[in-house]
């Protein structure tokens, strides 16, 4: 039976490390990091992932700036915000909570965030830098999933790690990532042939799809670390991209859904937060 990664501790962990981190920046440099949410809208889902980062961001000791608009907000009106955020010497971080509504051109709006706060780390300045190998801002879900490889005592260097889904929020800088890390890095996605042999061939599977349990116990290689980015909600709840009890069957460590990935999400995003404001 395989070592169950608890991302909920993991993502704990980080927050306590992130607020003794915070706590060393207000004696020694009087600074206090500082983080800028942007909601658009009243998107039910957002305003609860909206709520839980500011609530986040009180527990590490972050200031948390909340800007809540109206769905009918102009391009213009969240352009000048997103300005005068990128002004202000005490926002070290922003965030623009996405979806917006359809009026809206996110990418233009992801454009104009100065890439020095872009903690969520989608801005093309930061993922250049992340494919070159310089110091960067990496989006959070993806470095969520290397933490937690990291913690849960997966060997990085030299392994085979498989990603399946190449979307850019998760699965292509994952891939980057483990690069960086020195995996073997094979991309998998919806044209790949013989998906369950490349699967199984992986040290490390980081499944990114979003199609419930689609990675089966006979994708899982003897051994292997299995990270489900998945979030899928089906009448049994929530599930993943990957068959838990399956492939706990065969793997060495797995991530469960939910308390696996999901709570990395906002622990890296503090973490970002924090970087930002050291690396001014
Ligand atoms: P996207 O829909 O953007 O990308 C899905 C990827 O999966 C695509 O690259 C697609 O390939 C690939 N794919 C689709 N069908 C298959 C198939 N049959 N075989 C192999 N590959 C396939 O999804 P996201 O990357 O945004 O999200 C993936 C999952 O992660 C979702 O469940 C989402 O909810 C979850 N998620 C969780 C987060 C968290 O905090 N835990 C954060 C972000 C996402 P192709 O490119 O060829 O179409």
């Amino acid at each position: 039976m395989a070592i169950i990664i608890d991302g909920k501790q993991i993502s704990a962990d980080i927050r306590a490390e992130v607020a003794v981190e915070v706590e060393k920046m207000k004696t020694d440099h009087g600074l206090t990091p500082g983080l800028a949410v942007v909601l658009v809208g009243e998107d039910p889902a957002s305003q609860v992932y909206v709520r839980n980062k500011e609530s986040a961001c009180h527990e590490v000791g972050f200031n948390s700036f909340k800007y809540e608009l109206p769905a009918d907000t102009t391009q213009e009106k969240l352009m000048q915000l997103v300005d005068e955020l990128n002004c202000r010497d005490d926002v070290h971080g922003i965030l623009v909570q996405l979806p917006l509504p359809k009026h809206l051109d996110s990418s233009l709006v992801l454009l104009a965030i100065d890439p020095n706060k872009d903690v969520d780390g989608f801005h093309p300045v930061n993922v250049g830098r992340l494919a070159v190998g310089q110091a960067t801002l990496p989006p959070c879900t993806p470095a969520g999933c290397v933490e937690l490889l990291k913690r849960s005592g997966a060997e990085l260097e030299g392994a085979n790690a498989v990603i399946v889904g190449r979307s850019n929020i998760v699965g292509k800088p994952a891939a980057l990532l483990l690069l960086s890390e020195n995996c073997t890095v094979t991309i998998a996605h919806s044209k790949t042939k013989d998906l369950p042999g490349v699967c199984r061939a992986a040290d490390i599977l980081v499944a990114a799809v979003g199609i419930p349990k689609m990675i089966t116990g006979d994708m899982v290689g003897e051994g292997a670390t299995v990270i489900d980015v998945g979030i899928n909600r089906t009448a049994e709840g929530l599930v993943g991209d990957v068959d838990f009890e399956a492939a706990s069957q065969k793997a060495r460590a797995i991530t469960p859904v939910p308390g696996g990935v999901g709570p990395m999400t906002i622990a890296m995003l503090m973490k970002n937060t924090l970087k930002a404001a050291q690396m001014r």
